[in-house]
């Protein structure tokens, strides 16, 4: 259960019908012009001179890239960045596998390392590590350090670091290493339910050529085809790179959050740690908005769909219906769950106070 209260940001701007096709690029430029194009401007005059460095804090599969993405998409190609610990680890293993890549990665260490562990013993359980277990912190802050200065003097929302509770003393004078002495350092936290992560796992699907990946539920392709004999609706991949399959759910899938439980704990425990923190500057985000106050709050459009399927016999295809997705959220009150863009208006708002410059 949390302690943080995750304020709501009232995004319906009364008096003002228009509606937006979120899912479409041009349109969503529009909405952010008129939910928070005042901000936006102030943080594009902003970031000419100044940077920031910002954690994104929230549990696994919260949306963090996406909004960062987002916010960056909307603010500043060029001088924002987003960058994944997930990513930049996965890179690793690629890297420790091509020799001579691996070497340079070795010289790097060999001057920058420092820590508990020999050297050795590190690369070692890099190079048979199973995806379970955490790479020292360490190795993780010295590779991070390396992906940074690659990428020169930028706007940062760095996703999965901190990412145990060791980590978070560390991210604490993490810009003081990194050369962003003078520009402010910034937690992102992230609330979304439970129920929000275990629905979108259920119902994800990928392709079998392409490995395109959609929801059933919540993101389908343009193509539903229905099976008879299992009488169960699929999506087919609508890539146009690909030739096009059914889309298939992965194995493990079916049971939700319920493998993630223990790591879904220590996030959450993450994000207390991190908002009891004196002298950073927060920003709180949150995905969902309870449906008795979603009418005052919130435009219909903002709202994540659910899609529902019905064959029809007589026609011969499929009737889809769309509806508001409505989840319990983690205090088990009836909630909508949002799109991005609206958490990104947030986002948006918040970081043009806490910079000072709105
Ligand atoms: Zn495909």
């Amino acid at each position: 259960m949390s302690n943080i209260e995750f304020p709501f940001l009232k995004t319906k701007i009364d008096k003002v019908s228009k509606k937006f096709d979120l899912t479409d690029f041009e349109e969503r430029k529009a909405y952010f012009e008129l939910k928070a194009g005042k901000e936006i401007k102030l943080l594009r005059e902003y970031l000419k001179e100044n940077t920031f460095i910002a954690y994104l804090l929230g549990k696994k599969n919260s949306g963090k890239g996406t909004y960062a993405k987002m916010f960056q998409e909307v603010v500043d190609r060029e001088r924002v960045e987003h960058f994944s610990i997930g990513d930049m680890v996965r890179e690793l293993d690629k890297v420790i596998q091509d020799k001579k890549r691996k070497k340079e990665l070795i010289s790097f260490l060999e001057q920058n390392y420092r820590g508990f562990k020999p050297l050795e013993k590190v690369l070692e359980a890099l190079e048979k590590r199973s995806t379970k277990v955490l790479l020292p912190s360490e190795l993780i802050l010295a590779l991070v350090k390396k992906e940074i200065a690659k990428r020169g003097r930028k706007a940062l929302f760095i996703d999965g670091f901190p990412r145990d509770l060791d980590q978070i003393s560390y991210s604490l004078f993490f810009r003081d290493l990194i050369d962003y002495r003078a520009d402010p350092d910034i937690f992102v936290l992230i609330d979304l339910p439970d129920t929000v992560i275990d629905q979108r796992i259920k119902s994800r699907v990928v392709c079998p050529l392409c490995q395109t990946s959609r929801n059933l539920k919540l993101l389908p392709t343009k193509k539903i085809g229905y099976d008879k004999k299992e009488k169960k609706f699929y999506l087919v991949c609508d890539n146009s790179q690909c030739r096009g399959a059914r889309m298939v759910q992965k194995e493990g899938d079916e049971q939700g959050i319920e493998p993630l439980k223990e790591r879904l704990k220590t996030d959450q425990k993450l994000l207390e740690q991190a908002f009891s923190l004196y002298g950073i500057p927060k920003i709180l985000l949150r995905n969902s908005v309870p449906v008795d106050k979603a009418k005052e709050m919130l435009d219909d459009y903002e709202i994540t769909p659910e899609y529902l399927y019905q064959w029809d016999g007589k026609a011969k295809r499929v009737k889809i219906t769309e509806k508001p997705w409505q989840v319990l959220d983690q205090q088990g009150k009836p909630s909508y769950s949002l799109m991005p863009p609206p958490v990104v208006v947030s986002l948006i708002k918040q970081m043009a106070k806490v910079l000072g410059i709105a």
